[in-house]
């Protein structure tokens, strides 16, 4: 049988990576929909190539010329953000890969879980600020949500032996990123420059500034909670530096069942794609003994204190963790402008989520207010604190 694949963000760097993985794995999985948002060449090239019945291009302006420049195909072309709730949920479609930044992509990806697709999901957002919703939409129509995160789906691979209930916690590994090893004091000083040289990942400023501050681990806590609907308290954080065990599952016999391989997206991008069977695929096997020793070792709460913000903002849910992703991603956007210093970031985080009113019960205009009043609340606070510098 054929898959119909849509992939949500087909010019980033996860959908280009899941069209090379669709590649290799030949001729049952077949490219039914596209999107992008401007990379307009790129789409143009992709819809040559896989010949896709429909695409979506979220930006109207760029979607105008595509037309002329694939003219005698007979893909059809939605514009707007409604042409992504669209091709989210084609009878045509089976699986939708959804990988669009930020969270622009969520109502999309609602849509694709209220029509009971195979959801396989690429970016944090979606699950850490809506992870509640889409899990119990998700359920309620028998849609599958793999994750393609990697320690997601190395927890999601080890979790297959045993049953849900023989778990008795997850552990997911974090390379701990440049600044594993600074004292508080020191961490106060880095620079953006620093911040930027991650060690084995290669992944744009935003996500490296994450993976810097452990944010992205602590985003990954949150995500974690809601697709294996895990209690907080059976959730534990490795920092692992070679980052080859995506990730641990510890059963109630006392095994520990981990997930190993190189650094690269195509693995868990085709087991999501495949599950739950295996499949000979581009992903080059790992070479234990070039790497010769792995190591763990617990994070300091202390230093990465977004890590320990995530455990908490998990456990409260609702729009708590919305506010965590804005400020974050409003406070990661000031420093990467060099407006702030890195300890700034958590810093407006903290105080943002200190003044905010959680909410229990969510919906999509609750997820897009919470959203816009903690941005609001950083770019405020970062102003009062620079006229005040200006005035002393
Ligand atoms: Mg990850």
């Amino acid at each position: 049988m054929v898959k119909n694949i849509a992939i949500l963000g087909s010019t980033g760097s996860i959908g280009k990576n899941a069209l090379k993985v669709i590649d290799a794995l030949g001729s049952s999985y077949r490219v039914a929909a596209l999107s992008a948002h401007s990379n307009i060449q790129l789409l143009a090239e992709q819809i040559r190539r896989y010949e896709p019945g429909f695409v979506a291009v979220t930006n109207p302006d760029y979607g105008k010329n595509l037309r002329e420049s694939i003219d005698e195909l007979k893909t059809e072309i939605m514009l707007g953000p409604d042409g992504l709730v669209e091709i989210a949920q084609l009878d045509e479609v089976d699986t939708v890969i959804a990988a669009v930044v930020g969270s622009a992509g969520l109502p999309a990806i609602l849509a694709a879980a209220k029509s009971g697709k195979q959801l396989a999901i690429a970016n944090k957002e979606p699950l850490v600020i809506a992870g509640q919703l889409l899990m119990n939409l998700a359920n309620q129509n028998n849609s599958t949500i793999l994750p393609v995160d990697s320690e997601h789906s190395a927890i999601f691979q080890a979790m297959q032996s045993g049953s849900r209930e023989e778990v008795n916690k997850i552990i997911l590994t974090a390379s701990g990123g440049p600044f594993r090893k600074e004292t508080a004091e020191n961490i106060k000083n880095v620079s953006l420059e620093q911040t930027l040289a991650h060690p084995t990942w290669e992944m744009g400023p935003k996500i490296t500034v994450d993976s810097a501050t452990m944010m992205n681990k602590a985003f990954e806590v949150i995500e974690a909670h809601w697709l294996f609907d895990m209690p907080t308290e059976k959730i534990d954080v490795l920092i692992h530096p070679e980052s080859i065990v995506h990730s641990l599952v510890e059963f109630v016999d006392g095994s520990i069942i981990a997930q190993l391989g190189e650094p690269d997206m195509c693995l868990p991008i085709q087991y999501a794609l495949t599950y739950p069977r295996r499949v000979a695929g581009i992903a080059r096997p790992l070479r234990l003994d070039k790497i010769g020793s792995l190591r763990f070792e617990k994070p300091n709460l202390e230093i990465f204190r977004a890590l320990k913000l995530g455990f908490e903002v998990a456990q409260k849910g609702g729009t708590a963790a919305v506010v965590f992703n804005a400020a974050n991603e409003a406070a990661v956007e000031e420093f990467l402008a060099g407006r702030i210093n890195f300890v700034n970031i958590i810093e407006l985080i903290e105080d943002c989520l200190n003044k905010h009113d959680a909410k229990t019960t969510l919906s999509l205009e609750d997820i897009f207010e919470a959203d816009s009043w903690a941005r609001r609340e950083v770019a405020a606070n970062i102003k009062h604190t620079t006229q005040n510098a200006g005035t002393n």
